[in-house]
């Protein structure tokens, strides 16, 4: 693993969709590990982008969490964060959003599109599980049809889009191969996850981005909207392991024995979760419990 350029800026950013879990602390320990370690930043980030799904009482839950954690956001604390104006909550971004979008349409990069997931699933013959590669169906048609049409950003470009992830390496991927034309709005009007990190994240200054394996593939079509946005300084990525049993199976997102509330009424402590959290994740060769204060000790070596 490469160190990261020291004063980085980085976030974490959980989606308040459901109780934090034991795999949220494994990112929660590599993301203030290293800015400990490196003297970053992290900025909280509420992923709430998906209106049907989130509730106020896990927003609650997730604060509450991470002050049992000991790992407190910068530039504001978590009680702060509950009393004042909340930036950082992606359903208060909306203006934003518009805003980015009306100037990617400007320029001719936006088109409506009326597909549904099965008709693309159909047309595409796609397996269950792969995800869907947009086939162009709606490409040509204008940006002018407003009403229950999501929107989609042109992404084709000559090359692939290639970074240097500081933990795997060398990484070249082609969003178009992967995904095709990129949906930045839904048919409901819903903002994107893949649009909404990629404002947010230039938005904020994040020039450093620390997150899961699983988000690995996202990486280049966040790159490539991001240029198409005008981000000119694209954010290093590192991507950490995922979460695994101990006999190496991946844990379910909503496996409720791994909730960091259900642990702490067992009676688990913060430096015990931090230490499983660190073997899991492959810092270290068993559960030593880690306190909050000792987990840059966790990235010496890098
Ligand atoms: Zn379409």
């Amino acid at each position: 693993m490469r160190a990261p350029a020291p004063g980085f800026t980085t976030r974490f950013a959980p989606a308040p969709t459901g109780a934090l879990h034991l795999g949220h602390a494994v990112n929660a320990l590599w993301v203030w590990g290293l800015a400990r370690r490196f003297e970053g930043r992290v900025l909280l980030r509420i992923e709430d982008h998906d209106r049907g799904r989130c509730r106020p009482a896990y927003e609650q839950g997730i604060l509450d969490d991470l002050d049992w954690l000991g790992l407190v956001p910068d530039g504001l604390t978590t009680r702060d964060f509950r009393a004042g104006p909340v930036p950082q909550r992606q359903s208060d971004n909306t203006a934003r959003y518009e805003m980015r979008l009306a100037e990617l349409e400007a320029r001719g990069l936006v088109y409506g599109c009326r597909c549904s997931r099965a008709e693309i699933a159909l047309v595409t013959n796609a397996h269950e599980g792969l995800e869907l590669v947009y086939p162009g169906t709606c490409r040509g048609q204008g940006s002018g049809v407003r009403d229950q049409v999501g929107r989609r950003v042109l992404m084709k470009r000559d090359a692939p889009e290639r970074f240097d992830d500081l933990r795997l390496g060398p990484q070249s991927q082609d969003p178009m191969a992967q995904c095709g034309d990129l949906l930045v709005r839904d048919r409901n009007g819903q903002w994107t996850y893949q649009f909404a990190v990629t404002v947010d994240d230039w938005e904020q200054g994040i020039d450093l981005v620390i997150r899961g394996e699983d988000l690995l593939a996202s990486t280049g079509r966040q790159l490539r909207l991001a240029q198409l946005l005008g981000r000119t300084t694209p954010p290093a990525f590192l991507h950490h392991p995922l979460l695994r049993h101990p006999d190496g199976r991946k844990l379910s997102k909503s496996s409720d024995d791994t909730g960091l509330a259900e642990l702490r009424a067992a009676g688990w402590t913060p430096a015990r979760v931090l230490g499983l959290a660190a073997q899991l994740s492959g810092l270290q060769p068993d559960p030593t419990p880690c306190a909050p204060a000792g987990i840059a000790d966790l990235f010496a070596a890098v």
